[in-house]
């Protein structure tokens, strides 16, 4: 089955190197508003062929690569289910080798196929930089469970119970006696917060996360939050109204809207960054006949854009140069080709060019300020 890619999936298909046969590496945009899953396989056909042809009967690598093809197209269409935020489909087939490996995406990818000896992965080392990785532990007195957010995905990492071995007896003996107890179980409630810091500690090593969030009755949390790292401390965002007994769809329905929130508040940020910068005429700048100018000098360092912008245009076959008029380049003085969307070739650029992508979601209030796109610079144009 597809999963999210993770930073692990990465570094192993990193270190994919077969010594014989190619590594036939596929993307596919599958964003549901815009494609059928009819479209979608079509679409992977011809890629597919054209992919075939270009590389010829003759070559040697020829039949591994047409197995890969088979496989491929088998799984789109038998296997691959169209649903939720998944925006890129990428497959990684090495016949050869036996290797086949499906992974999903939340942002948009550009279709491609890659036949190539080792795995062709830079579109999405671009795309992971950026997500960030929420995770969430419900805890009360006894119960802890660990979950980790990432890219509208949950995956609950573990649970554990610390047995609370004193108790008070309905009507004890002594006020005394009582006391002690209280304060036996209040020192177990502890250990038991400090097991579970432990754990997050433990998890934040192996795997960096960049905030914490907390389910944890309200007037527990101020002590649970003292007994956190230093380094966790920075990280912790806040509460959520949880307990480790509720039911999975109301930890999935909190855990995507702390997501959402994470989100916003980082949409805002940048987009009052970008308009402060712009303000100050210091390196930023908006609107797309602006940020395409600024990848054409190469100055775009971070392109902001809302996650649904598409503008038609023409671009240069020969040096890449993009615009929203029929003209010859400015740059070369070729003639251009129409594109479905420049915004998509700016992007590519822009990775190309070692710069980052940061998507704004639709709808985001000063996303219109900005004209849906703008940029971070490297120096000014
Ligand atoms: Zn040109």
């Amino acid at each position: 089955m597809a999963h999210l890619i993770r930073t692990e999936d990465i570094k192993r298909l990193l270190s994919f190197q077969p010594e014989t046969g190619l590594v036939t590496s596929f993307y596919l945009k599958v964003d549901p508003k815009y494609f059928s899953k009819d479209q979608l396989v079509t679409t992977t056909k011809s890629l597919l062929k054209e992919k075939m042809v270009q590389l010829g009967e003759d070559h040697p690598d020829y039949l591994g690569v047409k197995e890969d093809v088979k496989k491929i197209q088998r799984f789109v269409e038998q296997e691959f289910e169209l649903r939720g935020r998944i925006r890129g489909l990428t497959i990684f087939s090495s016949s050869p080798n036996n290797f086949f490996q499906v992974f999903q995406v939340a942002q948009p990818v550009k279709n491609r196929v890659v036949v190539d000896p080792d795995p062709y992965l830079r579109p999405l080392v671009a795309i992971l930089d950026e997500h960030k990785r929420i995770m969430l532990v419900i805890v009360d007195h006894r119960d802890a469970r660990i979950f980790e957010i990432y890219m509208g995905e949950i995956l609950e990492h573990e649970e554990f119970t610390t047995n609370i071995r004193g108790k008070i007896k309905e009507g004890g003996w002594y006020g005394l006696e009582e006391r002690r107890i209280e304060r036996k179980i209040e020192n177990e409630i502890i250990r038991h917060y400090k097991q579970v810091a432990d754990a997050i500690l433990t998890r934040f090593r192996k795997n960096h996360f960049d905030y914490l969030f907390v389910g944890i009755k309200e007037e527990d949390f101020s002590t649970f939050s003292n007994l956190l790292h230093s380094y966790l401390k920075s990280r912790l965002k806040g509460r959520v109204n949880l307990h480790p007994k509720d039911h999975i769809n109301n930890i999935l329905a909190e855990a995507a809207e702390v997501e959402r929130q994470i989100e916003e508040e980082e949409d805002n940020q940048i987009l009052e960054n970008l308009i402060d910068a712009v303000g100050k005429a210091d390196l930023a700048t908006f609107g797309i006949v602006n940020v395409l100018r600024s990848i054409h000098l190469g100055a775009c360092q971070t392109l902001v854009v809302g996650d649904d912008y598409h503008q038609p245009g023409y671009a240069c076959r020969e040096c890449g140069y993009l615009t929203l008029q029929p003209e010859n380049c400015q740059l070369c003085g070729k003639s251009t080709t129409p594109v479905e969307d420049v915004v998509e070739e700016g992007m590519e650029e822009v990775l190309l060019q070692r710069g980052e992508i940061k998507y704004i979601t639709a709808g985001s209030p000063r996303l219109e300020e900005i004209g849906h796109i703008g940029a971070f610079l490297r120096f000014p144009v």
